[in-house]
């Protein structure tokens, strides 16, 4: 049988509830251990306020994962990871014990009912684009940086992010 190819695929981490670092630490963890997944970069992590939602400040970071699984196999992963973080959605945009975002999934262009690649709010969205600004510049231009420059977000200093 032929080897399905692998790909870069781009995930957004956000977590405001219960200890949200060491919910998107936990996280990134999980991901790099998956079968078919090798994490290949990593930003530092941020604090952000909340977007249409409530609750404490969110903890956000994105990864960048080489995978052989495909696009729906690796967002059911992630709805697993959450669903393990003990996520409920009692109402939408609900605070949140772990979200998971399929940002990119190579240069692919996706619309199924269950899955938008690009992830159709990630280029408004600082607490996307400042952390994969850091580990894919070449993906952030300076004009999408600018467009989100009143979004308030914090970088979390280097060794308290678990
Ligand atoms: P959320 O509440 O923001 O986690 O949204 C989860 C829902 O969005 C699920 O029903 C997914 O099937 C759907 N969805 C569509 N596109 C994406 C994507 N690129 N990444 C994650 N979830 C997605």
């Amino acid at each position: 049988m032929r080897e399905r190819s692998s790909v870069v695929a781009t995930v957004g981490l956000g977590a405001n509830l219960g200890n949200p670092q060491a919910a998107v630490a936990g996280a990134i963890a999980s991901l790099a251990a998956l079968d078919g997944v090798k994490l290949v970069a990593q930003s530092a992590f941020y604090r952000s306020a909340p977007i249409d939602s409530s609750g404490p400040d969110y903890v956000n970071a994105v990864v960048q994962l080489q995978t052989n699984l495909s696009a729906p196999e690796l967002l059911a992963q992630l709805q697993t990871l959450e669903l393990g973080a003990g996520r409920e959605r009692p109402y939408r945009n609900a605070p949140r014990t772990l979200d998971l975002d399929l940002l990119l999934f190579g240069d692919a262009s996706i619309q199924s009912p269950s899955l938008t690649v690009p992830h159709p709010r990630m280029w408004q969205r600082a607490f996307v684009l400042l952390p994969l600004a850091e580990i894919a510049p070449a993906l952030v231009s300076a004009a999408l940086l600018d467009s989100v420059k009143d979004q308030i977000l914090e970088r979390v200093p280097d060794g308290n992010n678990c």
